[in-house]
């Protein structure tokens, strides 16, 4: 099916010691059949919630996704696991890569809501970005005794965008210096591309983690200097993987080529401007921009219009314009959001936040509408 929707899944994490100190209640509720999620409405005495009481009224809201992750309590039989999350929605997507479609998986949602942990995880956690890297050197050792014909190429590359700049983390940050910043170009064949961003050729599990935790340390080491940049930063750890089938009988050469991009967003809170106060404005709104792009972007793609241009139906008026170069992230993602790829969102919520969770199921839910055209990418040649 290469016209596919967006997969939409949603993530509910535990209580942290800080809600757990405040009592706080869970609102969500996640049905293991239905694979709804709901949002119950706070009761009254809970404090967190109390200015969102005050702006508005809070109603139940119920959503339909495509899985429902419950990850709030360990003790509950339909709890969900790292493993679970990699099994329902990583390898299915890493059976695509070796057919030969790029894929993306963005993780969205407020600080603190367990887009990183499930991404990349703790070392006795690992997330998708890790298993990832291990199902596909495990897939690539089965293959390479099976069909010795096929040969692999492996290569990674990890950026992050900040402030709209794009930063190389596999370059290491050098004390005292100002960091340096990447361009993109676009190419009429790749599309959009950071140009000069290093990839480097990875041959073992051991060598894409390293570099893998390399590309965290070094956003994690600017964090501390430029003010959390990890929840003000748009990391990009993408997986590029070539198979080359040489088709001994006939001599024929045939090469695969698929994009594994793995995304954990900013957190979305920053997309409202009311929080930008003084010196953080400009800095802020410059973030603000590739998020509420994004938001945009996923407004027009969803637009029904978008899914039947006026070539085809002429009475649904112009098709929206995509504004995918109005920010970085939506320019570098254009592919992904609403081109060739098959693409993911983890939607991740916080349990005991009515308003930010409710902003987040409502993005989520959009996004279901998102149709792309996904294309097995193969050259032949002799
Ligand atoms: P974000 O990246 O969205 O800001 P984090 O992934 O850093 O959020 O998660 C915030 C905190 O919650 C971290 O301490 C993380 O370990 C914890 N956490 C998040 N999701 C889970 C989960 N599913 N199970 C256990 N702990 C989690
Ligand atoms: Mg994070």
């Amino acid at each position: 099916d290469p016209g596919g929707n967006v997969r939409v899944v949603v993530r509910v994490r535990a209580f942290l010691p800080r809600e757990i100190e405040r009592d706080a209640e869970c609102l969500i509720h996640m049905d293991p059949v239905s694979q709804q999620t709901t949002l119950l409405v706070p009761n009254d005495t809970d404090p967190a919630n109390a200015r969102a009481r005050a702006r508005k009224v809070m109603e139940e809201k119920s959503f339909t996704f495509d899985n429902s992750f419950w990850s709030h309590d360990t003790e509950d039989e339909h709890y969900a696991t790292q493993e679970d999350v990699y099994d329902s929605l990583g390898e299915e997507f890493l059976d695509h890569n070796f057919e030969g479609y790029h894929t993306c998986i963005f993780a969205y949602g407020q600080t603190g809501s367990g887009k990183s942990y499930t991404m990349m995880g703790t070392p006795g956690q690992p997330g998708l970005i890790p298993r990832t890297c291990e199902d596909l050197f495990e897939r690539i050792a089965a293959a390479q005794d099976e069909t010795p014909n096929i040969s692999y190429n492996v290569r990674v590359s990890y950026f992050e965008v900040y402030n709209e700049h794009v930063r190389d983390l596999l370059v290491p940050v050098v004390p005292h210096q100002p960091p340096y910043y990447l361009k993109i170009r676009e190419s009429p064949t790749e599309g959009p591309y950071v140009k000069d961003l290093t990839e480097v050729p990875v041959r073992s599990l051991h060598e894409i983690l390293r570099y893998m935790r390399v590309g965290d340390n070094n956003r994690t080491t600017a964090s501390t200097k430029m003010n959390d940049t990890s929840s003000r930063s748009h990391a990009v750890f993408t997986i590029m993987l070539k198979q080359i089938h040489h088709d001994l009988d006939t001599d024929e050469t045939t090469e695969r080529s698929s994009r594994i991009r793995l995304v954990d967003l900013a957190g979305s809170e920053r997309a409202k401007s009311t929080e930008a106060t003084g010196a953080r404005l400009r800095e802020g709104s410059n973030i603000n921009k590739s998020l509420t792009t994004l938001g945009r972007v996923i407004a027009a793609l969803a637009d029904p219009k978008q899914q039947h241009p006026p070539s085809r139906s002429r009475a649904a008026g112009p098709s929206t314009v995509v504004p995918y170069r109005d920010s970085i992230l939506t320019w570098l993602l254009k592919d992904s959001l609403g081109g060739n790829s098959k693409t993911a969102m983890i939607a991740c919520i916080a349990p005991s936040d009515y308003e930010e969770t409710l902003s987040t199921l409502r993005y989520a839910d959009q996004a279901k509408r998102i149709r792309t055209r996904a294309v097995v990418n193969q050259v032949d040649s002799v």
